[in-house]
């Protein structure tokens, strides 16, 4: 009976079948790495390919979608400004500037964080919950506070970039009430992924990825999509489908955050991510859900950005920032208030507005977002 490969071993079999020349010690043939791959995903459990709210990933085109006021608001809890990574292309707002005067990254209280979750689902009507950081595996004991605060939200997420992700963790995670996992994977080439992340993390993201289908979560596979690597998206996409994945959510590489100082080498040309989007969803339409997350820039500016601007007149994103400012955008530095300083009564002010439809405030706070006013691009498949 031949063997049948576990997650661990999933990442060489994949790089075997996709980047022989990567591959160093002892090599598997090409069509042996396919059965084992082929054997391995018919012991899946069946992976659904519904997504609650639309894709996983940082989202921006998403945030002022008009079925808002009947699916509710999506919240992004950025738990940790930490990460084990160092991507090039990061669009944390606190990444490329100094670190805080203490030296010490800032990580969302537990105890604040239930509370604040208490009181936003309280008082406005929530569809889901996305954590993220930084990288939010580095939060102290996540199962914990997941566990505190999943009975009052219908599906949470987590968005890692997999270094972290044991099978041990992964387990737990699940038990305490994640049901959606999303891992980025920027190119078939270990040496390019690696490249971007700025850190050897190619082999550990595929595995993550292979170890969330075996303990069944709803998996997305994402990639951030520059002029390094605009041409590995084909093949990206054939990692998700040899890992039994039915979702690819693409991210147009934006000049912001920590890409600021890099977008020489990675911005692409105008109009050539539209490309992209459009050639893969030809090839692979039939076979994968592929989303847009982030949309081509719309217009590169420094200045705040003013709602009129971005012809935008509401928001369905949350975001509960580290530094515990409660925002509009993932990009944005600041919001419009923040729970480690204020009391309840001002965010339930602050809160009750939204759920009355008044979005002006809001939309006034959001310092930046890159891809504000661009079209939204939504599923094509
Ligand atoms: S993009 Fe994600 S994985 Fe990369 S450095 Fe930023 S938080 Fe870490």
């Amino acid at each position: 009976m031949k063997p049948v490969l576990r997650a661990e071993q999933v990442s060489h079999a994949v790089a075997a079948l996709l980047r022989p020349e990567e591959v160093t010690g002892a090599r598997l043939p090409a069509d042996e790495a396919a059965g084992q791959l082929d054997r391995w995903r018919s012991r899946l459990p069946p992976a659904s390919l519904s997504l609650p709210g639309g894709g996983m990933d940082n989202c921006p085109a998403a945030c002022s979608r008009p079925e808002a006021a009947d699916t509710g608001f999506e919240i992004w809890l950025e738990l940790v400004e930490e990460c084990n990574l160092d991507c090039l292309f990061c669009y944390n707002p606190w990444r490329g500037r100094s670190t805080p005067a203490d030296g010490a990254a800032r990580t969302l209280p537990l105890q604040r964080t239930v509370e604040v979750l208490g009181i936003i689902c309280d008082t406005v009507s929530v569809s889901h919950l996305t954590v993220s950081g930084g990288e939010p595996l580095m939060y102290p004991d996540l199962p914990s506070l997941v566990s505190r605060i999943s009975p009052a939200i219908p599906s949470i997420g987590i968005t890692t970039n997999g270094r972290s992700g044991t099978r041990t963790r992964l387990e737990a995670l699940k038990s305490s009430g994640v049901g959606r996992l999303s891992v980025p994977v920027h190119s078939h080439s270990p040496l390019t992924h690696d490249h971007l992340a700025n850190g050897r993390s190619w082999h550990a993201a595929v595995r993550c990825l292979a170890l969330a289908q075996e303990t069944g979560y709803q998996t997305t596979m994402s990639a951030v999509v520059t002029g390094t690597n605009g041409t590995h998206v084909p093949r990206v996409a054939e990692i998700a489908l040899l890992l039994g994945i039915p979702r690819l959510v693409l991210n147009c590489f934006h000049s912001t955050g920590q890409g600021l100082a890099h977008d020489r080498r990675l911005a692409l040309p105008a109009g050539r991510f539209g490309d992209i989007v459009r050639d893969i969803r030809d090839t692979f339409g039939d076979r994968l859900e592929i989303t847009v997350g982030s949309p081509e820039e719309h217009a590169a500016s420094d200045a705040p950005m003013a709602p009129a601007q971005g012809g935008v007149s509401r928001v369905s994103r949350l975001v509960l920032s580290p530094q515990g400012e409660i925002k509009f955008c993932n990009q944005s530095e600041t919001g419009l208030l923040n729970v480690l300083e204020c009391g309840d009564s001002r965010l339930r002010a602050l809160l009750d507005e939204l759920a009355a439809g008044q979005y002006d405030r809001a939309l006034a706070s959001i310092d930046n977002c890159t891809c504000r006013a661009a079209p939204v691009v939504s599923k094509a498949v």
